[in-house]
């Protein structure tokens, strides 16, 4: 029996502005979205049966097949069932480190790393941007999951067009355990009080599109200059989402006010938050010092940076 092993890194957005409706439920979304090394292990077995297994060790995360996992392997088996006749079912362990409902994409990642496991598993031999394509049908972040990096996302973030890569730049992140943000509700909310300011004309998205790609964030990545980058730090959502989660507020608050912070934003549609900061040294700093503010468990802390790859193979047998 064959295996793989995958590193499945989150991701955090650097900028999230929604600019339209879309007829299909979805929104018109200009997102930078930034690989960190904060990142789940995937092994994914071959099996004689034709079946699929998915193991998790997070009580939170489903085994059925509600886990985007298990809707990935099982896109496989629909696009390639001559494969699966072939090479037999998957046995999947997804290793949790992300924490989950976080706006941090940790589903979408695990099911960008079982697309890439059983297309080497298989021998497809499927080329970046197909595996892409299958992925954008699971959910709008599996794309960019796939390679990762600094990317500006369009659509509904699935079209994906590559920034400069912004290696080690220290970073540290809180999520409380208990909250979980529904990004269906952030997004009905957004939408119900703000709706009306949205740009409708597809021509006035295009440009907007083009505004983002030409503005300051994206001269701020291409010249790597954290502090102008933090600096520009932007998320539509954070309108709605903050105002409701007062922890979230607080924590965003705590993060902004300490030394060594340059810039400080929620996470996609929350409740993660997270702080850019100067060094390691000073991020395990401001860590600490969060800790003894907030001592509550449930808070938990992490000291993560940012990163250039999205989905890595470790190892086979
Ligand atoms: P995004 O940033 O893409 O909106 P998220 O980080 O907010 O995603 P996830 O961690 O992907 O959210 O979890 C969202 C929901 O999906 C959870 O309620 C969880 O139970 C469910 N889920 C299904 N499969 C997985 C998986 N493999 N890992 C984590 N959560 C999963």
């Amino acid at each position: 029996m064959r295996s793989y092993k995958l590193i499945a890194p989150a991701k955090i957005n650097l900028y999230l502005e929604i600019i339209g409706d879309r007829s299909d439920g979805y929104h018109e979304l200009v997102m930078i979205l930034q690989s960190i090394d904060l990142a789940d292990e995937i092994e994914i077995h071959s099996l004689s049966s034709e079946t699929i297994h998915v193991h998790c060790n997070h009580p939170q995360v489903p085994t059925d097949k509600s886990n985007l996992v298990y809707r990935a392997a099982e896109l496989m088996v629909k696009r390639f069932p001559e494969a699966f006749t072939k090479h037999g079912g998957v046995d999947i362990t997804v290793h949790k480190h992300i924490p989950v409902a976080a706006g941090l994409a940790g589903g979408s990642t695990n099911a960008a790393a079982v697309l890439v496991g059983i297309d080497l598993l298989w021998n497809l031999g499927l080329t970046q941007t197909e595996i892409e394509e299958l992925g954008s049908t699971l959910g709008s972040d599996v794309p960019f999951c796939v390679a990762g990096g600094t990317v500006i996302a369009t659509g509904r973030g699935e079209q994906l067009s590559p920034l400069p890569s912004l290696d080690h730049i220290y970073i540290v992140l809180g999520k409380y355990r208990s909250l979980e943000v529904s990004t269906a509700w952030a997004y009905k909310n957004y939408r119900q009080e703000y709706g009306s300011t949205y740009l409708r004309d597809t021509n006035d998205l295009a440009s907007r599109a083009a505004a983002v790609h030409s503005g300051g964030i994206v001269k701020a990545i291409v010249e790597k200059d954290a502090v102008a980058i933090a600096q520009k730090l932007h998320n539509d959502l954070e309108k709605v989402v903050l105002p409701s989660y007062s922890q979230v507020l607080h924590l965003r608050e705590l993060f902004a006010s300490q030394p060594g912070v340059i810039g400080t934003m929620m996470s996609g549609s929350g409740p993660s938050v997270f702080a850019l900061c100067t060094s390691q040294e000073q991020a395990e700093k401001i860590q600490q010092q969060v800790r003894q503010t907030i001592p509550d468990e449930d808070l938990e802390l992490f000291v993560t940076r940012t990163i250039t790859h999205g989905i890595q193979v470790v190892g086979n047998g």
